[in-house]
């Protein structure tokens, strides 16, 4: 499991990478970026840090699905490794990404993800690094990316998104179409990215087959869209 949570308020950020059995990474990920020493723990000192911190373990039949291990199964059979969002697979029920802007004008993007589906062990995605798969600043925006994690590690997705807003002053939508439809193919990467901007602009592009999304403006309807449409 991957976890992490960014403040565009402070720049503070919290991540977790290679943990098991942790109930809820965000969480923790939270209480590494409250603890505000380290920005990425890993591995078995991650989990201990966590236990130290009291944070709910669970067994590994909490995290079984039979869905979930067939599908395994199968990506082990084929020697493939699977997103969720790609055309084999119709059943995505993986990566979680929120952000939000409140009404103080502060930013927040958390990002959590079992990986992709038959990753090599010890392989680390773009979601716990800051940058790539999750972003904030208040000066900019909000970014948390879905999709093959090693594109958006090499393009530095989610602050290229914020870079491009502060540096060249383009919006939140020219800024993502950039980095999802222009520079994310280059490098042969597939996936999207949820945002939203300093002044409530929301954006949700991406290049996979789909992607579940849904998002609330207050006094609007909440919308939610369902894979491609
Ligand atoms: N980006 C994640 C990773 O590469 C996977 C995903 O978004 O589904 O680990």
């Amino acid at each position: 499991m991957d976890a992490q949570v960014m403040c565009g308020k402070s720049l503070k950020a919290g991540a977790v990478t290679c943990v098991r059995n942790i109930r809820n990474p965000i969480v923790f990920a939270r209480a590494v970026m409250q603890q505000g020493k380290h920005v990425l723990l890993s591995c078995r000192g991650a989990e201990d840090e966590a236990r130290t911190l009291g944070l709910a373990f669970e067994e590994d039949s909490y995290f079984f699905t039979q869905f979930r291990f067939e599908q395994l199964e199968k990506a082990r059979k084929k020697s493939t490794v699977v997103l969720d969002h790609s055309a084999s697979n119709h059943e995505k029920f993986g990566t979680v990404g929120a952000v939000a802007l409140d009404t103080h004008g502060n930013l927040a993007a958390s990002t959590s993800t079992g990986g992709m589906t038959n990753q090599k062990p010890g392989r680390v995605g773009d979601t716990p690094l800051v940058g790539c798969g999750n972003y904030a600043s208040n000066k900019t925006c909000a970014v948390s990316c879905t999709g093959i994690g090693e594109s958006f590690i090499r393009i530095v997705a989610a602050h290229d998104v914020s870079a491009l807003m502060e540096y060249k002053n383009i919006s939140l939508e020219k800024a993502c179409r950039k980095v999802i439809e222009e520079k994310l193919p280059e490098v042969g990467g597939e996936g999207g990215l949820i945002a939203v901007d300093k002044m409530g602009n929301i954006t949700l592009p991406f290049i996979s087959e789909g992607m579940y999304r849904s998002w609330y403006k207050a006094g609007e309807e909440i919308q939610l869209k369902i894979y491609r449409d």
